[in-house]
């Protein structure tokens, strides 16, 4: 009785190592399937990629602005004189801005080649389309004067979580009259509730540039 008990015991060893092996095929073959659906997955993502190319930088002729000066970040009292000079200019003109609308309030300096400052703030109107942003009033009022190439120029608006550049239009503009790349100052305004405003010192200005604002400006021949 006892060699029937073990035999009858090695038997379902037996079996039980065979039950083991069945279930790692089936797991195998499961897991195989499951790495077949995934790498189709992958190369479904692939293709929805963007491409990338890797062409060397274009060093063609016909691009007409190559971006001349830097683009950076300094703090208010760190500026050069011409800077701070626009940008309180931009912020007194901004005062008059007639913004009833949107309510975003911009004003904007542009110096002259000889020295002129010209301000200019936004101007709104009922028809949207017939108002005009503060850059633009600025250079039209230097143009009319008979100014017509600048050299830098100034952005003030408040914005509560970025600059506020010049929009797209402005920036043709400004390019117009630039002739070169000229520095581009903007700063956040101080609240508008403030009777006199004036930047901190320790306010954030960007220094950029129209070639930066517009690297490829509209050309007619
Ligand atoms: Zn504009």
């Amino acid at each position: 009785m006892s060699q029937k008990r073990k035999e009858l015991k090695k038997c379902m060893k037996r079996l039980d190592g065979l039950h083991k092996e069945l279930q790692r095929r089936r797991t195998c073959k499961r897991l195989n399937n499951y790495m077949e659906q995934l790498k189709e997955l992958q190369r479904e993502l692939d293709k929805r990629q963007p491409q990338k190319f890797g062409h060397p930088v274009c060093e063609s002729q016909m691009i007409p602005h190559p971006i001349k000066l830097h683009e950076y970040t300094i703090s208010f009292c760190q500026l050069d004189n011409c800077g701070r000079e626009l940008l309180e200019d931009a912020l007194n003109a901004r005062c008059n801005a007639y913004a009833p609308y949107s309510n975003c309030k911009v004003g904007a300096a542009f110096r002259s080649k000889n020295g002129r400052v010209f301000t200019g703030c936004n101007v709104e109107s009922v028809a949207f389309t017939a108002g005009c942003c503060a850059e633009r009033t600025a250079l039209v009022k230097g143009v009319s004067e008979g100014c017509r190439v600048f050299n830098a120029g100034a952005v003030v608006a408040y914005h509560p979580s970025g600059y506020a550049t010049p929009c797209g239009v402005c920036r043709q503009f400004i390019h117009e009259f630039a002739k070169m790349d000229i520095p581009i100052y903007i700063a956040r305004a101080p609240e508008i509730s403030e009777q006199l405003p004036a930047f901190e010192d320790d306010a954030e200005v960007l220094v950029t540039s129209i070639y930066h604002l517009l690297p490829h400006s509209f050309l007619v021949y």
